[in-house]
């Protein structure tokens, strides 16, 4: 039996003071709380010497101190990439990565933590190893935050997190109220007190959550998964394009650059010959031409049971020459910790087992001939993948 005990993180300081007042206990002690979960290296409120024993006992009957245990913890790039994959109490694993950017050039040393919003993904992206896993479930909001408590005792000295970005497993825009409550204990100087501009959350495109984080007000970066300009390829690369078009994805985040006033970034994951060609480059300039927009282009991790590799540098070069040509901004992304596939849900992937052989290369074969069709100009003709429908 899972341990049913909500995790202590996950409730907001209103909800903590309420059950800590209900109890007869002063407010302050709900502050104390957090700044325990947050800073200290308790490990349950039993640790801690400033509260009374029998309140101390009541939070740990009550709650779980953290929901995720810290399985593997994997290092790459001499140190400077750390990837953990974190058992949750039913027995689903997520993954989070610590990346580490020295101070260079008058620009201060960066800490960035990539972390997850759900076990498994139901978009099914077929690069990347959490959609091939499938979706199990949405995140709970402690767990979300559990991953960023972890990392945190993880630093060393003076280290401190400097950005989050929800590009782990899953597609936050799917589990949006639990994200969402999540960002506001990370903007929180009683949680982490990272400022919105420092928080990125990337979605595969779905149209009704960019509406509905456009609505609320700036969040947070918001970063745009959109591989393909064109229709045709991005059916098949992004499967819930045939849901969402690449047109309206781009057409809810311009409104949405415009409203908050904020760049939007879209991601590009390079595959070599799929994605790379100049026609791909050119659609996706035209898509967001004169756009407060921020293109980033990422050689694709290699990852088993694609037919697929990374596009060659000097293709990627070519690639970005041209969207700069059209004006908009463009960055090369060195991909970090290849070699211990830092890519969302590798990790957890690998864990998982390969399937059978056939079923791996008919995988591959239909990859081969979907992506073959699309480059062709041939829409896909497969359904919509279940459970991206909010
Ligand atoms: N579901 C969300 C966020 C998690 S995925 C989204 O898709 O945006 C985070 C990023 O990792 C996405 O941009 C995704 O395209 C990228 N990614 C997945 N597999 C990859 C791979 N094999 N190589 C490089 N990037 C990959
Ligand atoms: Fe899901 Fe993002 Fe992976 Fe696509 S790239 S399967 S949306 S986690």
């Amino acid at each position: 039996m899972p341990d049913p005990r909500p995790g202590l993180s996950g409730l907001s300081l209103g909800e903590l003071t309420a059950w800590l007042g209900a109890r007869g206990e002063p407010a302050y002690r709900a502050r104390q709380l957090q700044q325990a979960l947050w800073t200290g290296t308790a490990t349950g409120a039993a640790d801690l010497t400033t509260l009374p024993q029998a309140l101390a006992e009541a939070v740990d009957d009550a709650f779980r101190w953290s929901t995720v245990v810290d399985e593997t913890l994997v290092d790459s790039d001499g140190g400077q990439t750390e990837k953990a994959l974190h058992r949750l109490a039913d027995g689903a694993t997520i993954e989070s990565v610590l990346m580490h950017y020295p101070a260079s050039a008058g620009r201060r040393a960066r800490h960035t933590l990539c972390i997850s919003s759900q076990a498994g993904c139901a978009v099914g992206c077929p690069f990347c190893a959490t959609g091939e896993l499938g979706f199990t479930r949405d995140l709970e909001t402690a767990e979300i935050l559990d991953q960023v408590r972890s990392a945190n005792r993880r630093l060393r000295g003076d280290e401190r997190l400097t950005n989050i970005v929800f590009m782990g497993m899953g597609e936050p825009l799917l589990n949006l109220d639990r994200v969402l409550e999540a960002v506001a204990t990370l903007n929180d100087p009683a949680g982490l007190g990272l400022g919105a501009r420092h928080i990125t959350v990337s979605t595969s495109g779905v149209v009704p959550g960019i509406r509905r984080l456009t609505a609320l007000g700036p969040q947070f970066t918001l970063a745009i998964s959109i591989h393909a300009g064109r229709d045709a390829l991005r059916d098949v690369l992004v499967p819930l394009n045939r849901r969402w078009p690449v047109a309206e994805v781009v057409a809810a985040a311009r409104d949405h650059a415009r409203a908050t006033g904020r760049r939007v970034s879209y991601e590009v994951t390079m595959i070599g010959g799929v994605n790379d060609t100049d026609a791909d480059a050119d659609a996706l300039a035209e898509l967001l031409r004169g756009d407060l927009a921020h293109v980033n282009l990422i050689p694709m991790n290699p990852v088993a049971h694609t037919p697929w590799q990374a596009s060659p540098m000097p293709v990627i070069e070519r690639f970005a020459a041209r969207i700069k040509a059209a004006g908009i901004p463009v960055t090369i992304r060195r991909n970090r910790g290849v070699e211990i596939g830092a890519a969302c849900g590798q990790l957890a992937a690998e864990r998982a087992g390969a399937p059978p052989a056939p079923a791996v290369a008919r995988r591959r074969l239909r990859l081969e001939t979907a992506s073959a069709a699309a480059l062709r100009g041939q829409r896909s003709e497969e359904p919509v993948p279940a459970g991206v429908d909010s």
